[in-house]
């Protein structure tokens, strides 16, 4: 038996943002730290996928200290998204609420911002939900530390006490975080992956994260009966 079940965030539990919000978000942090005309090719290096090396490069163009740099990009990136859960362009999957038949602690384990994940968990209201819910802090010390590193998942374990869980994510790193902390992956099969092939090879995969009731050890609330009050509790 699973002793716990753990997330990833985006892409799993709630849907992801249009790349352009991001993108926006990067030009508005280089404004803010008095860059007003930016090379775009070095906006685009500072939205996605962010190495340490990308951010000295950057920083360096333009005699910015890179800490200063990369922490106002995840300001902006943080609050561009917060936004966009409020006005309900990011939201939780239609299938969210199946995991609250799961009958073991639950985690997030994301590489987000902090700031985002307490954000999308205090306005969903399902923060008591998960006994644990990781993103990166907002220092370059994370990008380090970040999935496909074990480093925030183990961290998650053992806030949680738990040594079985199986961790459930969208993207190679996911997969490949769980295997380097030795653990069971779900990889889930959301419309934007109808086409990948996940590696490492996951240990299940799911098309929804009701399906993941279904898979043998993960314990289930009342076997699979509805509540007498039709809740899903
Ligand atoms: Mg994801």
């Amino acid at each position: 038996m699973y002793d716990s079940v753990i997330f990833d965030h985006d892409g799993v539990l709630t849907t992801l943002v249009d790349i352009s919000l991001l993108q926006d978000a990067t030009w508005a942090a280089f404004d803010e730290l008095g860059v007003t005309d930016p090379d775009p090719t070095h906006v685009e290096q500072m939205v996605i996928n962010v190495s340490p090396d990308d951010v000295h490069t950057v920083a360096g163009a333009y005699d910015l200290d890179p800490e200063t740099l990369f922490r106002t990009r995840d300001e902006f990136s943080s609050s561009y998204q917060c936004a966009a859960v409020r006005d309900g362009r990011k939201r939780p999957y239609d299938d969210f609420d199946s995991i609250r038949r799961i009958g073991a602690p639950l985690g997030i384990v994301s590489s987000n911002q902090q700031e985002t994940i307490d954000f999308v968990l205090s306005h969903l209201d399902v923060t008591d939900l998960f006994g644990v819910a990781y993103g990166r802090e907002p220092s370059m010390s994370s990008l380090h530390r970040k999935k496909p590193e074990p480093y925030y998942l183990e961290r998650a374990m053992s806030e949680l006490g738990v040594e079985s869980p199986l961790f459930v994510g969208d993207s190679d790193t996911d997969i490949a975080a769980a295997e380097a902390a030795g653990v069971d992956s779900a990889f889930i099969r959301r419309d934007h992956r109808a086409d990948h092939t996940p590696s490492p090879d996951p240990t299940h995969e799911v098309s929804g994260l009701d399906d993941l009731l279904a898979i043998d050890g993960v314990p289930v609330d009342g076997d699979g009966d509805v509540a007498a009050d039709g809740g899903v509790r």
